[in-house]
Parts: C-alpha cells; structure tokens; sequence
C-alpha cells in the first residue's frame, strides 16, 4: 500500500484529492471543519518536504456554476486550520487552473474551484480527469467520504499517474482501521450494529460474520428479528418482508459459531415522542399501542459486559431514537463502555452515519480508537467492497 511515506515530495507538486465538503450555514461560514483538520497531517507534511499542494473538491451537489457552492468561501477557513496562506483559482481545469498551478512555489498551497461545477467529474469523464492529470507531479487521494464514488477526481484521474499516486494520511488511517476490524482484529471481535433498518445492514452482517466473535444487534433493526422468532413487537419498527432473512442471519451466525446479542428488554413509549409515557419491558412483550424506543436496563448490562469481554469492537448504529433525549440513554451507556473498552486496550472504530452523530453529540469522539470521516464509504467498506477510489490507487 503506497502512502506519502514512499515518496519525497521536494520540488514536486501534489495534486491531492480532499474530501472539503463541509456544511455551511447561511453566512457561508463552516459549521463542521472536521474534514478540513483531518486532511492537515498530509498537505503539512508534502509541504514539509519542499512541495507544493493543489487541493480538489467537490462542495455540495451544485447544478453547474452555483456561487453558493464555491469553494472560495472556504478559503479563511482552510487558512486558518493550515496556519498557511491559501491561493484559490475559480477553476479547476484549463488554461487559469493550468497557469496557477505553474505558478505554485514549493511551501504554497492552491485551491481549486468546485469539481461539480462539471458533470463530467461525477460523470468520472476520462477527458477531464487528464485535464485534471496536468497540474500535479503526484496524484495523492486523501478523500474517504467520496472513495466509494468512481468519479473523475477520485478513481478515474489515478490512471494518469501511474508510477506516481499514493493515499494521503487520512484515506490510509481509515483503510487500516477497517483492516484492523475485518482482517486482523485481536480477538474476540465485536460488531455492534444498530439503527432502524436491517435492509440498510444486511450486507454487511453477512460479510462481518467472517470477521466477529460477538455481534449486538441494537436499535430498531432488533424488532425484526424478535418478530421474525414469533415475539410480540407492539408498535415497534419492523420491517415485515425481512423476517425470514432475519433467521437465516441468525443461522448463518450459528453455523459461524458467531454469539449474537439481541436485546432482552426495551424502554417501551406509547408515542414517537420525548415526553412519551414510558414502562421498561421484556423485548418480546411488548403491549399493544407501545413501541421499543431504548434498549432496557438488562440489556445495557448485557451488551457492556460483552463489550468489556472484547479487545476489537466496531460500532455501527445507536441503539434507540438517540435524537430524543429520553431515549438516548441506550446508546450513551453503550459509548461509555465502549470508551472503557478503549481505555483498557481494546481497539474501537466508530463509523457509518448517524453512530457518528451520536458519538459526536455525547462527546465520546477522543475516547475511542477511531471515528470514520465517511458515511456510505464505511458502510460499503463493511460490505466488503473495495472502494473505486482505494483500488485506483493500488492498480
Ligand atoms: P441508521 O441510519 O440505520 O443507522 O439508523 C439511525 C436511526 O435509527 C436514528 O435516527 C434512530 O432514531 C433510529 N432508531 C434507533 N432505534 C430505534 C427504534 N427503536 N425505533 C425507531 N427508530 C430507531
């Protein structure tokens, strides 16, 4: 795997691929800059070596030329987090991105216009990513959130470099961390998936029990599988057409020698809503006009035993409609033991949508191993794919 490591980058110009799509408010100020500071250690480190840096992104889903969706109004941003001056071009192709690109000195870094002011970027249109091709010495991707996308930037422009592409920092750490969990994860190895749906995990329970010792299935995904087994589920979310794939998971599981953990108890409201009423009872009696909002007291026990047990634990999902104050206990008992895990060893890797979320609004984001920079791009890495982007880079 050829990282920044393999290659010195004095005198030459990186053309990196950053993954700057952050959220901003009406001020067009940035809300959540974790993706600029997680792209730091690399540019820091080609500068450090007497280069240079021509950073691409894509911002937002612009339909063509959209002035609120230039990367321009990130600059101040991008500077400040770097401590370097930033120049930006309002192009990234052709003769103005050509020329300023040319222009760069070792130490200086240039930005470039919004890729998706283009189709053919997610067209992943061979013609531009050879336009794109002639900025840079180096092609590096440091791009995780969009690895699972073949567009020009990410996949396509790789081929234009072929002794001469590697991973930055960031998509390095996020390839080891998911490695560390799917292929060599000290033992025993827990998955804890969570979250409403079992259809949006199928896939990745099925190429995860190859990998786990124990896999939690937490959230609203359980109902499924508590039905499936002839429970009485109330009004808790269930998705009926997956019942029967529900068993075969767990037979698969069985035949695996996989420990599944499936809630025994819930928080049970008679409304989708935080001022509910509320009763705590067993998973599968639940009574009619209730719903399953939070895994129940024995189950947070259970679940924080088993994390303790375990020395690699990946975590996918909250454990019930976190968003509601009321029924976010689950989910933050689940990330203190998690943390407890971490700080006694064991190796823990956050990732995958709204477990971010979570991980984030309880503060538990330096008291794991790791929290993925990207959603779909983690969830179809725990499928077992291998990521356009990552392959582009090892061809
Ligand atoms: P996912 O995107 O599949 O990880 O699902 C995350 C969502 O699952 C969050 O918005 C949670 O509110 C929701 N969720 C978790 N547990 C439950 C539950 N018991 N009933 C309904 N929704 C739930």
């Amino acid at each position: 795997m050829k990282t920044l490591n393999d290659f010195n980058f004095e005198n030459k110009k990186a053309l990196i691929r950053v993954d700057f799509n952050v959220p901003l408010n009406e001020n067009f100020e940035v809300t959540d800059a974790t993706r600029i500071v997680s792209a730091k250690p690399t540019i820091i480190k080609i500068l450090e070596d007497g280069g240079s840096c021509i950073l691409m992104s894509h911002l937002g889903r612009p339909k063509g030329v959209q002035d609120q969706f230039s990367l321009r109004h990130i600059v101040k941003n991008v500077e400040d987090i770097l401590g370097v001056e930033v120049k930006f071009v309002d192009a990234c192709i052709g003769e103005k991105a050509e020329t300023a690109a040319a222009k760069l000195q070792p130490g200086e870094i240039l930005l470039l216009e919004n890729l998706r002011f283009h189709k053919e970027e997610e067209a992943g249109d061979k013609a531009f990513a050879e336009k794109l091709s002639k900025l840079g010495d180096i092609y590096v991707n440091d791009a995780f959130g969009t690895a699972h996308r073949a567009h020009a930037s990410t996949t396509i422009v790789a081929e234009f470099f072929p002794n001469n592409k590697c991973f930055g920092y960031l998509l390095a750490q996020e390839i080891e961390s998911i490695n560390k969990v799917l292929k060599d994860g000290e033992k025993p190895v827990l998955a804890v998936l969570g979250g409403a749906k079992v259809s949006s995990k199928i896939t990745i329970i099925e190429n995860i029990l190859d990998a786990v010792d124990h896999l939690i299935i937490g959230g609203g995904m359980a109902f499924t599988f508590i039905k499936a087994q002839g429970g009485k589920i109330g009004n808790s979310i269930c998705e009926d057409d997956k019942q029967e794939l529900a068993l075969e998971i767990l037979k698969q599981a069985k035949a695996k020698n996989v420990q599944v953990h499936i809630p025994v108890d819930v928080i049970a409201a008679d409304a989708f809503s935080n001022d509910a009423n509320t009763q705590v009872v067993d998973i599968d009696a639940i009574p009619d006009g209730w719903e399953g909002v939070d895994a129940g007291p024995k189950s947070r026990k259970q679940f924080h035993d088993v994390v303790m047990e375990c020395k690699t634990i990946l975590w996918n999902g909250p454990l019930g409609v976190f968003e509601m104050e009321s029924f976010a206990g689950g989910t933050i008992e689940l990330g203190n033991s998690i943390a407890e895990a971490t700080k006694n060893g064991a190796f823990s890797l956050v990732g995958g949508g709204d477990s971010v979320a979570a991980v984030k609004q309880f503060g538990f984001e330096n008291k794991v191993s790791y929290v993925s920079t990207g959603g779909g791009a983690m969830l179809e890495s725990l499928e077992g794919i291998v990521l356009p982007g990552i392959a582009a880079i090892l061809e």
